[in-house]
This record gives structure tokens, sequence and C-alpha cells, in this order.
């Protein structure tokens, strides 16, 4: 089953249960310096579960464009990350609650694909619920799921908050067994590959004051509107519904990862068995490649531009990173006009947009290689010569004084110095590096305040480049407000 269609029948199967369809949200639709991105279905649903306002409908069914940037250095490792995923989510607002939610889910994930379902085996699907949820325990026995495939766990994998006051609750995910060729037995508190996530039920039932922590909170009392958020990975179904390994095989992404194996002569797959973690690192790079190439296609389409902050510099890490997989596979030439259009191939059907706004994304996204091309040829020759220097002097670590050097004069940024040193085994001095740009900023602020010239201070703009750019970069780290 297309992707296109697992969608069409998610929303088909909420609608004809009494839910409104509301469109995804842009990407960037959020004003909160927490969360760059929108990373689950439930965001522009939050001022309805916080009771801010009140929404024309009560139930609500959505396919949410999400970015999680935190799970970057999964990608291509494990089966089931991306750093743009689509999110289908059902919402009720003090409307339907655990019995209403349970009962949907199992519905839609059992039913036969002739009668409009996704016709999964209902003995491989493995519920959890909160440890002392016994309310929803005994809500999946009366579906009938036998008591060995209902798991009970924590706080960290099925509890919900948002981490401040407000509401909360335990949550209830379903696992899908996809049998024993991806590992042991013995349910997802063992192996989450085998075992994969794809739908997460969260029951919003109290309210919670005192939070320390997003696991570290007093409860207050019972919510009197008792909420629904679910999230249903759509790229995880799919690789179920399609018999395929992992998320970069599906078919919105593994076009993208077969032409870029095509132009690199690799053969993916064929040292890889089908174990998450045993992977040949040259699919691990073709993976990254198709993930990230569609990511930026997407961060574009919504109106993010390649740029030193915030949004816009976390867009062009993760073009580098797509760009850098590349040429480690041997490519030295442009690889975007080759990968970008037939990412939007595989986009446009369900995002005609993509199609008319083509021009204006694939302009943005070539010039950013262009520019990181040239930075990199320039910057290498230098960075390998550094590398060789080192390891003569027997030094396990490039200097701050090297790191600065490819930093001040040929634009290189830090994050990729690290990126290469650690690949040929070498640390480097960040110290250093930071006391060198400290002086730096010193002297300029020093020699404008000497010049007295009456010009805008450029050390000013420097500082905030430097802050925001690759010398501090926290664009990952940031986005660590997961919904759930
Ligand atoms: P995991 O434990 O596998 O990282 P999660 O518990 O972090 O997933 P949730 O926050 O519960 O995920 O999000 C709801 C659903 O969204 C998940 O059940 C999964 O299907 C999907 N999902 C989450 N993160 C990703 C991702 N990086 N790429 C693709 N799908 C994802
Ligand atoms: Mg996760
Ligand atoms: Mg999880
Ligand atoms: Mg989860």
């Amino acid at each position: 089953m297309k992707t296109a269609e697992i969608k069409r029948r998610y929303l088909a199967h909420f609608e004809a249960n009494g839910h409104t369809v509301v469109p995804s949200a842009p990407l960037p639709a959020i004003d909160d310096p927490n969360l760059l991105f929108i990373n689950a279905g439930m965001v522009q649903f939050v001022p309805y579960f916080l009771g801010q306002q009140t929404p024309a409908f009560k139930r609500a069914v959505s396919v949410q464009k999400c970015i999680r940037t935190p799970d970057i250095d999964e990608v291509g490792k494990t089966s089931r990350h991306g750093t743009f995923f689509q999110m289908n989510g059902n919402f009720s607002f003090g409307d339907y609650f655990k019995e209403g939610a349970i009962k949907l889910a199992w519905e839609l994930s059992t039913k036969s694909q002739a009668e409009g379902g996704y016709g999964l085996d209902p003995e491989r699907i493995w519920p959890t619920v909160y440890h002392d949820d016994d309310e929803a325990f005994s809500l999946w026995r009366q579906i009938g799921v036998p008591e060995k495939r209902i798991v009970r766990r924590g706080k960290k994998d099925n509890y919900w908050s948002m981490g401040i006051p407000g509401p909360a609750g335990p949550c209830s995910e379903l696992f899908y067994d996809r049998g024993p060729e991806y590992g042991n037995d013995g349910g997802p508190e063992v192996d989450e590959d085998r075992f994969m996530e794809y739908w997460n039920l969260v029951f919003m039932q109290y309210e919670i004051t005192d939070v320390k922590s997003k696991t570290d909170f007093t409860i207050v009392s019972e919510l009197p509107n008792k909420n629904i958020d679910t999230g249903m990975g759509l790229e995880r179904i799919a690789s179920i519904l399609q018999g395929v390994d992992n998320l970069y095989e599906i078919d919105e992404v593994r076009p993208i990862l077969a032409r870029a194996a095509e132009m690199t002569g690799k053969r993916y797959g064929a040292h890889s068995g089908h174990v998450a973690g045993e992977s040949h690192p040259d699919d691990v790079r073709l993976r990254v490649i198709a993930d990230h190439v569609r990511t930026a296609l997407m961060l574009i389409g919504d109106g993010v531009t390649p740029s030193n902050e915030g949004r816009g510099y976390v867009l062009r890490r993760i073009m580098r990173r797509a760009i850098r997989a590349i040429r480690l596979l041997g490519w030295q030439e442009r690889a975007l006009p080759e990968l970008l259009p037939i990412a939007r191939d595989c986009m446009a059907p369900s995002y005609p947009e993509l199609e008319k706004d083509f021009e204006r994304i694939s302009t943005y996204a070539y010039a950013e290689e262009d520019a990181f091309l040239s930075t990199l040829r320039a910057g290498t020759t230098i960075l390998d010569t550094h590398i060789a220097e080192t390891r003569k002097s027997g030094q396990n670590a490039l200097s701050g004084a090297q790191a600065f050097q490819l930093h001040d004069t040929y634009g290189f940024p830090i994050d990729l110095t690290l990126e290469i040193a650690q690949e040929q085994g070498l640390d480097v001095d960040q110290d250093g590096f930071r006391r060198l740009m400290a002086d730096q900023r010193a002297r300029a602020k020093a020699d404008a305040a000497a010049r007295k010239t009456g010009h805008a201070d450029l050390s000013a703009y420097r500082n905030a480049l430097d802050a925001g750019g690759p010398v501090e970069f926290t664009g990952y780290q940031e986005v660590s407000r997961e919904s759930r």
C-alpha cells in the first residue's frame, strides 16, 4: 500500500467517526524559542489542551509534517528515525477518552485492507500501558489482546507531559512484531527494532504542578475535560505495510536512495542483514542522504532558507550532512540537481505545492550546495595538511590555532573540522579554538573603539554570527522538548 493511500485511509477512518480534518501546520509555525519546528501533531492544538482556546470541534484528525533534529544521529542506523516525518493523529477535546481511543486505533490497525483498514495481524500487535494504568490494561484485554502481549512500562516511555504545569497523563503505545528475522523475542521492552513502535495514544488525564522535569511533578487533580492525543508515524506504518526493512525504503524515500546509489556505484543492501545496527557504513550514508535531501526539500518548501542561525542553521547543517555523505561515497560533483527533483516527485502527490514552488526551492538548495562545495574545496586541502602534520608529530589532537585558521581564513566551519578530525581518529583542542575566537572578538571591539569611525560596529554583527553560528552550535540539542 502506497504511503499516500495509508494517509488517505487514516483520514477517512477518523472522518467517518466524527473527526474534523485539519490540515498540517507549516513546519516552522510556532512562536516558541524552545521548539524550532513542529515535532508532533498535537503542537498546533496546544491552546485547546491548555484550555486557552475553545475548538470549534470536539474531534480532529490530521497528518502533521514533523521535524525531530534530536533524532539525527539515529538516522540510517535504526530502522525507524527520520529527521522529517509525517505524524497521523486523532484528537479528542473533552470528548471520547481511553476506551474510544483504544477502540478506534485497534479497528483501523486490524480491519482488513478490503474494508479500508490496514489489515495488520492482531497477533503481532503488542500494546504497552503505563505501569499502574489498570484501566488501559483491562480495555486491551476486553479487545481480546492476551495478557502476555500487554506490556507495562514506566514513566520514561509511557507518561506524557509538556514539562510545564498543565495537562499530563499515561500513554499506551502500539508495537508491531516484525518477526524473528529482526531480532529477539520478548516484546518491546527487549527489542525496539523487531518490535516497532508505530502508534502512541496519550491519555491527558491529570493536571500537574510543581514540575521539576518531564517525569518529576505532582498530580493536582483529575482534569474535568479529559483529552486524547495520538500520533502514528506514517513512514513507520508504511514500512510495515510495504514489508520493507526500514523507513528509508518506503515508496516516498527509496527513489532518492536508489538514485544516490546509482550515482556513486554502490549496491545498496549488498552487505546488510535485517537487523539495524549491523549496517554497512555505505548503506547508512545512502539512507542519510535520502532522509536529509527530503528534509531539506520540505523545510525550504515551508519557507526556511539556509542561514547561520536558528532554523536556517539547522537546515544548513542537514544539507551539508547530506552533501558530505555523498562525497564520502565518492561523488565530487553537485548532487542536489540530481536528487532534489526526485524527492519532489516522491512528495508532490501529497504536497502539490512543492511542484509549483520548485523553481524557488531548488534555487536556494543549489546555491547552498555550490557555496558549500567551494568552502569544502578550499578548507579540505588545508585540513589534510594539518592532519598529516599532527600525525607526524605524534599528537592526537589538532591545535586550536589550526582550527581557528581554517575558520578565520577559509570560512571552514568548526563542526566540520571536528567531524573530519574524528573520522581520522583525531581530537580538536576546542578550548584553544574558543580562546582564539574570544581574543579575536575582543580585538575587533578594541579596534572599533579606537577608530571611532562612526560606522556601525561590525564586531557586534560578527558576535551575533558567531553566537548563532558554527561556534556554539546548539541546533540539535535546542529542540529537546519532545512532545511526548
Ligand atoms: P521512538 O521511541 O521510536 O523514538 P517516540 O516514542 O520518540 O519513538 P513519539 O514521541 O511517541 O515517538 O511519537 C509518536 C509516533 O511518531 C511514534 O509512535 C512513531 O510512530 C513516530 N515517530 C517518532 N519519531 C519519529 C522519527 N524520528 N521518524 C519517524 N517516525 C517517528
Ligand atoms: Mg524518539
Ligand atoms: Mg518510544
Ligand atoms: Mg512513543
